[in-house]
């Protein structure tokens, strides 16, 4: 008999998606880590945050240099002199990072090998489609195939809000019981302002009109 293994790895922001996902894996597996990039993101602060959540909710937090991205990929997440801009014309927004998640997903897959971790859990999130390749369902399917083949192991890669909306995400993060401290310990914000966050760049509009329409629900339900 294979014996139950039940760890998992959170890749992990310090966002209110991820930390969604943390919450959640708190809840299902025994023993949770998450795991951190650098790649010379735009709010640097983004990985302090991360490890300032893993802190409070007392889970282990690695943190993995990815800085070689930065060199391959100039966009606006990585390099301070490009505007953020949305995708035009079914074009990619100057945030995406060509093949980020296939890196950060394999080398969390790797972690997950070393510490005999069978379960990955990720944000992504099919839903609100920025139009990022690597958020779609059939691209993780697809890739915890290869990753099992490429290590002869039986990953699962878990993807709780791939099919939520923003709304959505902040009804679970409330299911969970991490409403208030996902508003306001999250890091979403392209400016690097935790909370609310400066809301007027493309990451805080989303969230924030996620949060209004869930509490707008919440209104009609008790009133
Ligand atoms: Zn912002």
């Amino acid at each position: 008999m294979e014996k139950k293994n039940n760890k998992a790895i959170v890749v992990f922001s310090g966002g209110q998606d991820s930390t969604t996902c943390l919450f959640w894996a708190l809840q299902k597996f025994e023993e949770v880590e998450t795991v951190s990039f650098h790649y010379n993101q735009r709010h640097a602060q983004e990985v302090e945050v991360a490890k300032g959540i893993a802190d409070d909710l007392g889970v282990k937090h690695t943190e993995l240099d990815m800085s070689l991205l930065s060199q391959l990929t100039p966009n606006a997440l990585t390099r301070t002199d490009m505007e953020v801009t949305e995708g035009e014309n079914g074009g990619l927004p100057s945030t995406f990072v060509p093949g980020r998640n296939l890196l950060f997903l394999s080398f969390a897959t790797i972690m997950g090998y070393q510490i005999d971790a069978k379960h990955i859990i990720t944000g992504v999130c099919e839903t609100d489609f920025s139009g990022y390749p690597d958020c779609r369902d059939m691209f993780i399917k697809s890739l915890n195939v290869t990753l099992n083949l490429s290590m002869d192991a039986e990953f699962v890669i878990h993807t709780p809000l791939m099919w939520l909306d923003k709304a959505q995400t902040w009804e679970l993060a409330d299911q969970l019981g991490a409403f208030t401290y996902i508003r306001e310990n999250t890091l979403t914000c392209y400016h690097g302002e935790k909370g609310d966050g400066c809301g007027i760049c493309p990451a805080c509009i989303l969230r924030k009109k996620g949060l209004e329409t869930y509490l707008e629900q919440q209104g009609e339900m008790t009133s």
